[in-house]
């Protein structure tokens, strides 16, 4: 096979001019290959991370263990400078210790359920039963009054269910590789579209928020959710929500309370439910017929503290003070194990590490590995870091979107910085980057790729990416990248589910990104000149 992928190459690049500019080592990219292929060891760190350490929700004790698993590792790997970097807000650890939810009348079945991260617990075993809260309006709340008292309330209407016709993966076809690739720099590729808070969303949020208040009023013992999954998939399962304060609507629900917060209010249990068992609770309630439920939560709240990210190097040479980076984030959501989110991108960037040092390569730019806390409460780790280190810009930085234009104050290591490389869209291969925004990098990236020779991992889009780490660099004008990946079933399975675990990786695309990771990391620390930056916009004050 060797003399058929050295063929494979030179062809490439006899037809890639471009390939020519840049000085690219391609032995060692053979041998990064070589040894993330056939000696991987990218599926180990997957298993001891999600099977054995994960869910990883942040500011948990679960995170901490994990967090130092991880970094002893990075040190049998050869890292060093292996340290925590905390960053704020404190806020509450909680850990699950005991759930269970069942159906006892009129027939006893088990329900798949998971309860929202941060609810408290049920103090013992409650049984009730389970009253419908039909409510459209206000005036439907009012004819519940009374009539909540220790009641298991079902929430929401029945979740509309309908057969999967197709298959729940797949890879990127050549045509949306095309969409992307053919992308204006000011559009978004394929993460990132936050959803349009219009007047409908808002009176829903509103009326919820009402409604909550109402159950917790009346003395409910839980709330139970119908989940908008399904194929006993729960989806988005995440923090557990809070009533709306009047300052939270003044300001455009910019700046909600999170039931993880320091000084969050008392409020009760929340549960997600499979959907198939909410509806057939709801169609026997609604034919006439009591639903009886048991149900026991035990949760541990842990001290209020602050959460941290994990930093480990490989030092540089000539060039040691310029730093390039790569990482993704280590918290997860609860529900499942966090294989896909993030399990993949964490054991991705470990791999990477583990394999440039056990080639020997000494890099002339240091390579910094950051693993990233808090990135599902909205990029908090990264954030902090980026802040620490390098720039603040003014004023809200739209980190669902990337960018933002308040003013930026620098500090001395943000000269030194060259780049950023980020994976967290799942554990699907890589098929290419998001430039974001920045052309200067394209032929850079091409060549690379070129180089790296897969066919199947060619795509550069001008676009943007949203919704990750990468987006804390680019924000301050710093280049910081996230790749394109085969997104596989991470929207329909994956992403904030109890189905988040290992079953749902490909073994193969891991070790892929894994050397893709290793090769763009061990690039960008040899070449001659750091990345170029896009124009800042506006210019920068010090
Ligand atoms: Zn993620």
């Amino acid at each position: 096979m060797k003399h058929f992928s050295t063929l494979f190459l030179l062809l490439l690049l006899c037809s890639m001019p471009l390939a020519a500019q840049e000085k690219i080592d391609t032995a060692t990219v053979l041998k990064i290959k070589d040894e993330g292929i056939n000696h991987s060891q990218v599926m180990n760190l997957e298993t001891w991370l999600s099977d054995v350490y994960g869910p990883r929700l942040n500011w948990s004790r679960e995170f901490r263990e994990s967090a130092v698993w991880a970094s002893a590792k990075l040190k049998e790997f050869g890292a060093e400078n292996i340290h925590f970097e905390s960053f704020g807000p404190a806020a509450k650890g909680w850990t699950l210790k005991k759930f269970s939810l069942q159906v006892t009348e009129p027939r006893a079945f088990p329900i798949i359920a998971f309860p929202k991260a941060w609810s408290p617990g049920t103090k013992g075993t409650i049984a009730g039963e389970a009253v419908y809260l039909d409510a459209k309006n206000e005036a439907d709340l009012q004819k519940y009054k009374g009539k909540l008292k220790g009641a298991i309330v079902l929430w929401n209407d029945l979740v509309v269910v309908a057969p999967h016709f197709q298959g729940d993966a797949s890879r990127e076809a050549d045509s949306s590789l095309l969409k992307l690739a053919n992308l204006g720099s000011s559009e978004r590729g394929r993460r990132g579209r936050r959803p349009q808070m219009d007047s409908t969303t808002m009176q829903r949020a509103l009326f919820n928020s009402k409604k909550m208040e109402f159950c917790q009023k009346e003395g409910a013992a839980v709330i139970v959710e119908g989940n908008r999954g399904d194929d006993g998939t729960l989806q988005n399962v995440a923090a557990a929500g809070l009533p709306l304060r009047s300052q939270d609507i003044t300001d455009g629900f910019n700046s909600r309370a999170n039931s993880y917060d320091a000084d969050a209010p008392q409020f009760i249990p929340q549960v997600t439910v499979a959907a198939e068992q909410y509806n057939r609770m709801l169609r026997t309630i609604q034919k006439g017929i009591h639903v009886k439920l048991e149900m026991r939560l035990d949760v541990e709240f842990t001290k209020v503290d602050s959460s941290f990210n994990i930093i480990a190097e490989i030092p540089g040479t000539d060039l040691k003070d310029e730093i390039v980076m790569i990482g993704g984030h280590f918290d997860t959501w609860h529900a499942g194990t966090g294989a896909t989110d993030n399990g993949s991108g964490v054991s991705v960037c470990m791999e990477a590490i583990r394999i440039l040092k056990t080639l020997g390569l000494q890099p002339r730019r240091t390579i910094r590995i950051g693993l990233w806390g808090g990135e599902e409460e909205g990029l908090l780790g990264s954030r902090a870091y980026v802040k620490q280190h390098y720039a603040e810009r003014q004023g809200d930085l739209n980190y669902m979107m990337g960018g933002g234009n308040g003013s930026l104050t620098t500090k001395p290591e943000f000269e030194k910085f060259d780049v950023y490389f980020n994976n967290d869209n799942g554990g699907g291969k890589v098929r290419g980057v998001h430039m974001q925004g920045n052309e200067a990098v394209r032929s850079i990236f091409r060549s690379w790729l070129t180089v790296y020779g897969d066919p199947s991992a060619q795509t550069l889009t001008i676009a943007n990416t949203g919704g990750t780490d990468h987006l804390s660099f680019d924000g301050v004008g710093l280049p910081g990248f996230q790749y394109i990946q085969d997104m596989i079933d991470y929207g329909i399975r994956t992403h904030h589910t109890n189905m988040d675990v290992v079953e749902r990786i490909v073994e193969d695309d891991l070790k892929q990104a894994a050397t893709i990771m290793a090769v763009f990391a061990y690039n960008a620390a040899m070449r001659d000149s750091m990345f170029p930056r896009k124009p800042v916009q506006p210019p920068m004050t010090r």
